[in-house]
C-alpha cells in the first residue's frame, strides 16, 4: 500500500483549480492526470521580471515591469494596423501595441485614468517607447498574479501557461512535506535542501539559476530520482542473489558437437561473453546477466551454447523473445544446429491452443524438451517445466523485471539468467537501466562483413531516391522504406506510412508491402514472410520493423524524415541491413531545413557504424531524454534526471541504494520507512510488491 503521506502527490489534476473534463486531456499531455505528474514537469527556463524602472530610463531590449497610468485607447484605424493604447508614468509616455485585438476586451483590462502593472519585453520604436503584447497587466491590487522570477515551462497546444501556473500552484500548496530519505551526512556534504523545499525552489524560482541542472535543489531531485531507480533495482539484485543459486557444470560434449558443426568461429568478444556466461552458470550464485550487442553480432550462437552448456548438466533451458516473428527466427536459427547436437527444441507461442498445445506442455513437464523457445506464452501459469535451470531473455528491455521473475518463478531449483539486447547504451545509463545485472558486451563484429554505405540526403531529392531504388529493384535488390515518425501519435505514422505506401504502388504495383504496429501478428507475419521469400521487393513500415527480423537479401534501408529518430533507433534500423554478403546501402533521407545538431547527429550516423560510440555521441550531442528512440524502448520515465550533467550522481546512487539494501533489506528502519516514499513517489515499487509477495 501506498503510504498515506503521498495520497495527495496521486490525487486526480481535476481536484486543482482551473482543471476540469474539458481540459484535462491537454494535461495529460502535457504532463500527465496526478498531482505528482504537475509538480514533476519542472521549468525549462525561467524570466526576471524584477527589473522595474521608470518609463523614461527603461533600457531598449529588456524585459521591464513598470506602473503605469492608462491615458487614452487609440483604435486600429485599419485590419493591418495595430491597436494601442497609451500610457504614461512622471517621467514620459508608454504605448502599448495590439495587433488583431479585441478593442471590448481591451477596454476592460486597460480603463482610461486607472493604474496598472506592465510587464513585458521594452522596445524604443521610433520616438517611442513600446511593449508589444504585454506578458502582464494587472491592476495594482492585483500584483501578486505577476511573478517576478517567471519559471517557463515546455507546453502542449491547448494549454496556456498562466492556465498550467495556477493549477500547478494549486498542487504546490497542496501537498505535504514528506520524511527526509538521504542520509544526514549526505545532505550534509551537499548542502542540498529538503525534497519539498527543492520543488518549490524550481517552480518560484528567486533567480534563473536555479533551474539550471547544476543547481542544488535540482541535483537533489535528480538523485532522489535516481536513487529511486537504483534501490528498486538493488532490491530486486538482492533478493535474486539470495535465492540459492545452482552450479550448471556441463562436461561440454554437446557444445564440442554444436561448435564442429559451425562454418565459422567465433570472434574474441564472442568467445570472451561465452566463458563469462559459463563462469556463472558453473558458480553457485544466481546469474543475472545481460550481453549487449549490435544487431548482427551473433549474440544468439552465444546464447545457444550456453543453453546446452545447461543441458548437459542436466537442466531445460527457455529463450523468451518478444514477438512471435523473433520466436520463429529463433527457432529457425537455432534449430538445425541444436537438434543436430541431439538437443530437442520447442516452439510455443500465442498460436499454440488447446489439444496440441496440452500436448507440448506435457512433454515439457516430462522433460522431454531441453530448449523451449517462446513468446509470452511461455510465461503462463501452466506452463510447467521438469527442470528448468537456465532462461535467455531476448530484448530484455522489452519486458519487466514482474515477467522475469515469474518466468523464473518456474525454476524449483534456481535458475540462471541471461538478458540479450541490440540496444546500445552508454556506460552510465547500462548501470541505470540494468544496474542489477552484469553486463558482457560484444562490440567486435563477425569478419567478412561489408561496411554499410550511408549517406544522408535532403528530402528535396525524394525523386533522385525514388529512381535509385526503382533501378535497385529491377536488378533484384530488396527494400526497407521507413516512414516519418510524427510526435505523439501513431495515428499520423500510420497515416503517413500509408500515403507512401500508396504512392510507392503506383510506381511498383504488388511488389510493395506494408507493416505497421496496429496491424495483428498474424497479418503483419505474412507480410514478413512475402518479404523474406522476396515475393515483395520493398517493404513500407512505421518503426514497428522488428528489431532482430533477419532477411539477408534486403540491401538498401530508406529512412525518411532521419531527424526525427533517435540515433540508436536509426542504428538499429540500419542494422536491417548488410546482413548478407551484398553491399547494402542506407539512405538517411532528411528534411530541407534542419539545425546544426541534427546535422551532426546524422553524420554521426554516416561516420560509424558501432552502436556504442554512436550512443555516447548521441548522449553528448542531446544532453538526455531520448537517447533510446521513443516509446517501446523499455527506458523508464526519468524527468528530473539530465544525464549529461548528472552522470555523477548515477554511481552515487548506484553504491547508496547497494548500502541500504545490504543493511536494511526489507526497509524497516527510520530511513528505510521514508525511503519506501521515494520509491512510491517515483514509481519505482516493484521491489516493494516483492517483498510483499514474499
Ligand atoms: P544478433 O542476434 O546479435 O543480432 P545473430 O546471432 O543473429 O546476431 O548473428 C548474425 C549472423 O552472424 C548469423 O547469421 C550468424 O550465423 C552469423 N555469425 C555469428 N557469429 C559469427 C562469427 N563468429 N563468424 C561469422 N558469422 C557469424
Ligand atoms: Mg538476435
Amino acid at each position: 500500500m501506498r503510504p498515506e503521506a503521498l495520497f495527495t502527490y496521486f490525487a486526480d489534476i481535476e481536484s486543482l483549480p482551473g482543471v476540469g473534463k474539458r481540459n484535462r486531456q491537454a494535461f495529460e499531455r502535457l504532463a500527465g492526470g496526478r498531482l505528482v505528474d504537475m509538480i514533476f514537469h519542472i521549468p525549462s527556463s525561467a524570466i526576471d521580471r524584477r527589473y522595474h524602472p521608470k518609463v523614461m530610463e527603461a533600457a531598449a531590449g529588456s524585459i521591464a515591469t513598470i506602473d503605469i497610468e492608462v491615458i487614452t485607447h487609440k483604435p486600429a484605424p485599419n485590419k493591418r494596423a495595430p491597436y494601442k493604447v497609451i500610457c504614461q508614468d512622471e517621467t514620459g509616455f508608454l504605448t502599448l501595441v495590439f495587433f488583431h485585438a479585441r478593442a471590448d476586451w481591451l477596454r476592460k483590462q486597460l480603463p482610461e485614468g486607472e493604474r496598472r502593472v506592465i510587464s513585458g519585453r521594452l522596445e524604443h520604436f521610433q520616438d517611442q517607447v513600446q511593449i508589444t503584447h504585454p506578458d502582464y497587466m494587472v491592476a495594482p491590487d492585483n500584483v501578486d498574479e505577476l511573478p517576478l522570477m517567471e519559471p517557463i515551462y515546455p507546453m502542449t497546444a491547448g494549454l496556456s501557461a498562466k492556465v498550467f501556473r495556477k493549477a500547478l500552484g494549486g498542487a504546490l500548496d497542496n501537498i505535504p512535506d514528506l520524511p527526509e530519505w538521504h542520509d544526514d551526512s549526505l545532505m550534509g556534504r551537499e548542502n542540498w535542501p529538503a525534497f519539498k523545499p527543492s520543488l518549490l525552489s524550481l517552480h518560484r524560482p528567486e533567480n534563473a539559476d536555479v533551474i539550471t541542472p547544476e543547481s542544488l535543489p535540482r541535483r537533489r531531485l535528480a538523485y532522489d530520482e535516481l536513487l529511486a531507480t537504483q534501490l528498486a533495482t538493488a532490491i530486486v539484485r538482492e533478493r535474486t542473489r539470495r535465492k540459492k543459486g545452482r552450479s550448471l557444470k556441463g562436461n561440454g560434449n554437446i557444445r564440442r558437437q554444436i561448435l564442429a558443426a559451425l562454418p565459422y568461429a567465433l570472434t574474441g568478444d564472442q568467445e570472451t561473453a561465452l566463458g563469462e556466461i559459463i563462469s556463472d552458470l558453473e558458480g553457485d550464485r544466481s546469474m543475472l546477466r545481460l550481453m549487449q550487442g549490435d544487431v548482427g553480432s551473433g549474440k544468439t550462437i552465444v546464447a545457444l551454447l550456453a543453453m546446452a552448456a545447461a543441458v548437459e548438466a542436466g537442466a531445460q533451458a527457455a529463450i523468451l523473445a518478444p514477438t512471435e516473428i523473433l520466436a520463429r527466427q529463433h527457432l529457425e536459427s537455432i534449430a538445425p544446429l541444436a537438434e543436430g547436437a541431439g538437443l530437442r527444441v520447442a516452439l510455443l507461442t500465442g498460436r499454440n491452443k488447446g489439444k496440441p498445445r496440452q500436448a507440448l506442455l506435457d512433454t515439457l513437464k516430462a522433460g522431454e524438451f531441453d530448449i523451449l523457445i517462446g513468446t509470452h506464452a511461455i510465461i503462463q501459469d501452466d506452463v510447467e517445466f521438469k527442470d528448468l535451470g537456465f532462461a535467455v531473455i531476448d530484448e530484455q528491455h522489452r519486458f519487466g523485471v514482474q515477467q522475469r521473475l515469474t518466468l523464473s518463478s518456474k525454476a524449483v531449483n534456481g535458475i540462471d539468467v541471461l538478458g540479450m539486447t541490440a540496444t546500445p547504451i552508454p556506460r552510465t545509463l547500462t548501470l541505470t537501466l540494468y544496474g542489477d545485472m552484469d553486463v558482457s558486451r560484444i562490440q567486435e563484429k563477425p569478419p567478412g562483413r561489408q561496411p554499410i554505405d550511408t549517406r544522408v540526403i535532403s528530402n528535396e531529392r525524394l525523386m533522385d531516391v525514388l529512381g535509385g531504388v526503382e533501378r535497385a529493384v529491377k536488378s533484384g535488390a530488396q527494400v526497407y522504406w521507413v516512414c516519418p515518425l510524427v510526435e505523439e501519435s501513431e495515428m499520423l505514422d500510420l497515416a503517413a506510412a500509408e500515403d507512401r505506401y500508396k504512392a510507392l504502388q503506383k510506381v511498383f504495383g504488388d511488389q510493395v508491402g506494408l507493416v505497421h504496429g496496429k496491424m495483428k501478428g498474424v497479418d503483419k507475419d505474412a507480410v514478413m514472410a512475402k518479404f523474406q521469400s522476396g515475393e515483395i521487393s520493398i517493404l513500407v513500415a512505421t518503426t514497428v520493423i522488428e528489431v532482430g527480423v533477419n532477411v539477408p537479401e534486403a540491401t538498401i534501408m530508406v529512412i525518411e524524415h532521419a531527424e526525427r529518430f533517435g540515433l540508436a533507433q536509426l542504428h538499429q534500423l540500419r542494422g536491417r541491413v548488410g546482413r548478407g554478403s551484398g553491399k547494402s546501402t542506407c539512405l538517411l533521407v532528411r528534411a530541407e531545413h534542419v539545425g546544426e545538431v541534427a546535422r551532426s547527429r546524422l553524420k554521426i550516423m554516416r561516420e560509424s557504424e558501432d552502436g556504442f560510440l554512436i550512443a555516447e555521441e548521441d548522449l553528448r550531442l542531446r544532453g538526455s531524454g531520448e537517447i533510446l528512440g521513443t516509446r517501446q524502448s523499455g527506458m523508464p520515465d526519468f524527468k528530473l534526471v539530465d544525464f549529461a550533467a548528472h552522470g555523477d550522481l548515477i554511481e552515487m546512487a548506484r553504491d547508496d541504494a547497494r548500502l541500504i539494501v545490504s543493511k536494511d533489506m526489507e526497509l524497516m528502519s527510520e530511513r528505510g520507512k521514508a525511503l519506501r516514499h521515494l520509491l512510491y513517489l517515483f514509481e519505482r515499487d516493484e521491489g516493494i510488491r516483492l517483498m510483499q509477495s514474499g
